[in-house]
């Protein structure tokens, strides 16, 4: 995520290094990098004008202190613009309203709003305990009406059929209804979307706006078409009253500009961002938080937090227990480990909040990425319980149909073998008690 303005901010300290002070002329030179940065993360023009206005401010009177060097403090000034630019505090979603609190959603095709709404549902019923309901007024592909119910289903929330004969603003009325009556906490309207905005949607969402009168309504936006992202939404601002924006694919944007120019072009906070495809792939937009990550300093707080909503406390437990009555962990230990990993966002979603990830080239961090979790995920699910059990009973034929049976090549069969006997030894080497304490601590 944001590799492109990681790698560039870290070549402006690079460039710092050496420096006993900022001077005129080596502030010009990193503002000529920050800018450089800024527009090739496609940040909005007017909007890096600004920003670069406001750190040459900042950076000539920034007195260096003796402990600090040059690029530190240069790199403390742009992260709070960062921040300031971002909308600075995280704006969370207002529900304080007799319920249901409605949100609509709106956006262009394609852009994530079907997926953002099952998302924000799982979010609002895993971290808020709300009950959610969920219906869609996009009558003109039922394969949309379609999808957000079997989302729907997935995430064990309830879905409002839609009648495809009705007019959208009938059918959100006809939610609403439902929803008061079957005292839900939560009604969220996925709303058509367009290609390129057009005068119809525009009528038709303002139409079910006034229906619903909703609380929150939210433009969810596609990050990977940068600052057009940005324009968007200032377009659909102007005809409907916005009260924030989901950002999606934020996962697969190399540069960042979206998330850099919407607060500043449209006033409107971003209050989520959308990384991955699943449905818990949805993390509250917290503007210090991705500063640091876009600085390579990392997001250790988001970390933390989620390893406390989604790591498995029973597991660890049991896991404990194995090892303080000094039996050795078999391969079902091992799945369990990667499951666990997989649930935290995977290897990317892990890499991608540790500090200092800007400086490992590319090339290595492709190298650990989800597909090889998934691939020993896979070849541990081939093997037969006993395999599991005594893996030392894995050998040649066995192996390759294994190796079938997960798609993998035998290779693969025999590197997570072996990874998994070089575990064991770790484990022996470490005492069990000190591991059976770690993990005891992990899972308090
Ligand atoms: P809609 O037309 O606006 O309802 O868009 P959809 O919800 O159908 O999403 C379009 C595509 O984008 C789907 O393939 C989704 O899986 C994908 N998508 C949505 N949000 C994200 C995200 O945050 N990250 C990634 N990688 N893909 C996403």
């Amino acid at each position: 995520m944001f590799n492109t303005l990681q790698t560039r901010f870290g070549d402006v300290v690079k460039h710092l290094r050496g420096q006993a002070r900022l001077t005129e002329e080596n502030i010009k030179d990193s503002l000529r990098d920050v800018r450089m940065a800024l527009l090739e993360a496609d940040v909005a023009l007017p909007v890096v004008r600004d920003f670069i206005e406001q750190i040459r401010v900042r950076a000539l009177g920034a007195e260096v202190a003796r402990s600090l060097t040059p690029g530190q403090v240069l790199i403390k000034i742009v992260h709070d613009e960062l921040v300031k630019l971002m909308g600075e505090v995280n704006e969370t979603l207002n529900l304080n309203t007799q319920p249901p609190a409605v949100i609509l959603l709106a956006g262009l095709q394609g852009s994530g709003k079907t997926t953002s709404a099952a998302k924000l549902a799982r979010w609002l019923q895993e971290r808020h305990k709300k009950r959610v309901m969920l219906t869609s007024c996009d009558v003109y592909r039922p394969a949309a009406i379609e999808q957000l119910a079997t989302l729907t289903a997935e995430i064990n929330a309830t879905f409002f059929p839609s009648d495809v004969h009705a007019k959208p603003a009938q059918i959100a009325l006809a939610a609403l209804e439902a929803a008061h009556k079957q005292l839900y906490d939560v009604l969220i309207v996925d709303t058509a979307g367009r290609l390129a905005i057009d005068a119809m949607m525009m009528t038709e969402i303002q139409q079910i706006h006034a229906a619903l009168n909703p609380i929150e309504t939210l433009f969810v936006v596609d990050s990977m078409t940068g600052q057009d992202a940005a324009k968007t939404a200032r377009a659909f601002h102007e005809t409907l009253p916005l009260t924030g924006v989901i950002l999606t694919k934020a996962d697969g944007d190399a540069r960042g500009g979206a998330a850099l120019s919407i607060r500043q072009l449209t006033g409107q906070p971003i209050k989520f961002i959308g990384v991955g495809e699943k449905t818990a792939a949805l993390e509250p937009f917290y503007p210090d938080r991705l500063a640091s990550r876009i600085l390579g300093m990392g997001d250790v707080v988001t970390l933390v937090e989620e390893m406390q909503q989604k790591f498995d406390h029973t597991q660890a437990e049991q896991l404990a227990n194995k090892l303080r009555k000094g039996r050795g962990l078999d391969l079902v230990d091992f799945r369990d480990q990667l499951n666990q990993m997989n649930k935290l966002g995977g290897m990317t979603g892990l890499l991608d909040k540790l500090p200092g990830m800007n400086q490992v080239p590319d090339h290595v961090k492709n190298q650990i990425n989800d597909r090889e979790l998934m691939k020993l995920i896979a070849i541990i699910d081939s093997m037969t319980p006993q395999e599991r059990a005594f893996p030392q009973i894995i050998k040649g034929s066995r192996r390759r149909r294994i190796a079938l049976g997960s798609g993998t090549r035998v290779q693969d069969v025999n590197q997570l073998l072996k990874q998994f006997t070089q575990m064991q030894k770790m484990m022996k080497k470490m005492k069990g008690g000190n591991m059976a304490k770690l993990m005891r601590q992990m899972s308090g």
